[in-house]
């Protein structure tokens, strides 16, 4: 069977990072249908939308999405449902990916690119899960008005709503369970039971379907304690599931133990498996264009997208142990790179990837210098 793939590589470095990640789907010896389509920045100068019908229709009917990045500051002052980066909430709604997977790995070559001291975080493996379409990011009702109590009564004011409902705890619970049962079965649940509502019915509900679970250790913990250890003792947690809010936070926070936001893929799943995946950084303005973007989020998660919606782990494993195999041979684009090591641009990272897939030697393999 063809797999279908939805190539959207959006703004800035997005074009630059999808191209290497598809040179590499591309010596697999996999059957792909690959189609691409434009969105954010580059959709809405095109068509006037970030998420064209022509492009969501295609993510729709794709078996998983492979999404570069979206945005830039010039589209800052457009009306917010213009604005790039709502066509990755757009897609989220539309093709229900309730389930963010953020592994933060510190990759041995690494390990002194952390902000941390190396014994804290030599080793790491972590898996953040973020529930991803519910929270004060989508409650109702949100708006301005007029307070009519509080501390202010007649002044402007703003609110957001924060909610969560028994099925939306439940399914992303389960998702966490069911991950840590192919790791070392453990789970944190992030909260913040002791002042929200929303929290304590979270916490109330992970236990509940805990019950399911008795092979897998369970523990709670509120979120300013979770920012605070993941800085301590980030190898005290393995899988975290945690709330839209504390999601995002957390996972920004766990990626840079790790060294670089170029290292991080991430995943999106809806109840089909079927998934959206992206690198864990932005579009990168900064540096677009300039050939120096790092490459390998989006490549590992290529890996993710053949493990989690494509069937294809062996394939996945190729990709992680190539990605393996060309920082131990010492490449690094800027972002990663440090004294001693061969400082290279997007394009060889790729082709270094490519080399170390097909067997080829990776030294030879890099197309300039
Ligand atoms: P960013 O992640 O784009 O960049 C933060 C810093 O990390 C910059 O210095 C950048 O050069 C560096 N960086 C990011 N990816 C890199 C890579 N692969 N290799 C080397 N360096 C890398 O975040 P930002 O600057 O806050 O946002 C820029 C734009 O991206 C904004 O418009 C923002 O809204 C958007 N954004 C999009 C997404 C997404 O598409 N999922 C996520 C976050 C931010």
């Amino acid at each position: 069977m063809t797999m279908k793939i939805a190539v959207l590589p959006g703004d800035g470095i997005g074009t630059e990072i999808v191209e290497q990640a598809v040179r590499v789907l591309n010596v697999l010896d996999l059957k792909f249908e690959m189609e691409s389509a434009l969105v954010g920045g580059a959709a809405y100068e095109a068509h006037g939308h970030p998420l064209p019908d022509g492009t969501l229709n295609l993510a729709k009917a794709a078996d998983a999405i492979l999404f570069g990045a979206v945005g830039d500051w010039k589209y800052d002052k457009l009306d917010r449902p213009l604005r790039p980066e709502q066509a990755i909430l757009g897609l989220r709604k539309h093709l229900g990916l309730f389930a963010n997977f953020r592994p933060a790995i510190c990759y041995e070559q690494l390990v002194g690119a952390s902000s941390l001291k190396p014994e804290l975080i030599a080793g790491l493996d972590i898996l953040i899960i973020r529930e991803l379409t519910g929270d004060i990011y989508f409650g109702q009702p949100r708006g301005r008005r007029v307070a009519t109590d509080g501390h202010f009564p007649g002044a402007e004011e703003a609110f957001d709503t924060m909610r969560y409902s028994k099925p939306e705890i439940e399914r992303i619970a389960h998702v966490a369970f069911q991950a840590a049962r192919k790791r070392s079965k453990k789970v944190t649940s992030v909260d913040k039971a002791n002042v929200l509502e929303t929290f304590q019915f979270w916490k109330d509900v992970v236990t509940e379907v805990h019950a399911q679970y008795p092979d897998v250790e369970l523990q709670h913990m509120y979120v300013d304690n979770a920012a605070m250890q993941l800085v301590k003792a980030p190898k005290a947690f393995d899988v975290v599931v945690t709330g839209n809010m504390f999601g995002d936070i957390l996972s920004d926070e766990a990626s840079m133990l790790t060294g670089s936001i170029g290292m991080l893929p991430s995943a999106s799943l809806n109840a089909k498996n079927q998934g959206l995946y992206e690198p864990s950084h932005g579009s990168a303005p900064d540096i677009a264009g300039k050939g120096i973007a790092n490459p390998l989020a989006t490549i590992l998660s290529a890996a993710m997208m053949l493990r989690f919606s494509l069937q294809q782990p062996e394939a996945a494993d190729r990709i992680e142990s190539a990605v393996q195999a060309v920082l131990a041979t010492g490449y690094r684009t800027p972002d990663i790179w440090s004294a001693g090591t061969l400082k290279v641009g997007t394009r060889e990272m790729g082709d270094a990837v490519v080399a170390a897939i097909t067997g080829k030697t990776i030294t030879k393999a890099i197309t300039k210098s």
